[in-house]
């Protein structure tokens, strides 16, 4: 089975580079006051909200792709054919939700062999009444991960995990079966970057816990000698114990 999905409107819109709000604004005012099929007039929504719209569909299908890229993370380590479905239970309900109310279109291949294509009808045009950006960039980012968990390219997405990047990016074919012991980076100078600032923390920390051991060993000294300078010098203590025993 091959599922159309677009990857680069895929990596874009996880990366935070789409044009759906551009492309969805110039829709809704060229179709303005247009009769729709149900009898209402199309009427754009807010200008700002196509913009709030777009950054809601690349925050959701972020929270979902995640999920699934991190059925595959073991302790910082990384494997992607390792990814699996109940790694990602919340993504996999939304996908099959999405499904469900998504008509399907399956188209054989001509020549009687090969895989047959599936095509999800898309949700991006269709409107009636004023347009509602929110709700339609919330259909397309279910629609878009229901594609994506059914593609090879679940298995290929990867994202940096250089902290100052997490760009999401396409794996190459060699790497998907690798183990990433320190996860996957989009450049080699990222995994470098990473890697320093990994092993600058764990310095920092065995520091640290010297330190505190060293402080621990310390105050445990300093109580020991000041209680038998205590016990042995101080003329009040020795009075009050001599009083005590009369
Ligand atoms: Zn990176």
């Amino acid at each position: 089975m091959k599922v159309a999905l677009n990857a680069d409107v895929l990596l874009e819109t996880l990366n935070g580079e789409g044009k759906w709000s551009q492309q969805r604004k110039s829709w809704a005012d060229m179709h303005r006051f247009q009769l729709r099929p149900n009898g209402d007039f199309m009427i754009p929504a807010e200008p700002d909200s196509y913009l709030q719209a777009e950054r809601k569909m690349e925050e959701l299908l972020r929270s979902y792709v995640d999920q699934w890229l991190d059925s595959g993370r073991l302790d910082g380590a990384e494997q992607a054919n390792r990814r699996n479905y109940h790694g990602a239970v919340e993504a996999v309900n939304r996908a099959s939700l999405c499904v469900m109310n998504t008509p399907v279109r399956v188209a054989f291949p001509e020549d009687g062999s090969g895989d047959p294509d599936v095509t999800f009808g898309s949700t991006r045009w269709h409107t009636s009444g004023k347009d509602d950006p929110l709700a339609l960039a919330e259909a397309e980012a279910a629609l878009m991960l229901a594609q994506f968990l059914m593609s090879d390219l679940r298995f290929q997405l990867a994202k940096c995990r250089y902290p100052k990047c997490g760009k999401y990016f396409s794996l190459e074919n060699g790497k998907v079966r690798r183990l990433h012991r320190n996860g996957t980076f989009c450049s080699t100078a990222h995994n470098r970057a990473a890697t320093a600032a990994e092993a600058t923390r764990k310095r920092r920390d065995d520091a640290d816990q010297r330190l505190l051991k060293k402080a621990a060993e310390f105050f445990r000294t300093w109580r020991s000698k000041s209680s038998r300078v205590k016990s042995s010098s101080c003329p009040c203590i020795a009075g009050t114990k001599a009083r005590t025993h009369s």
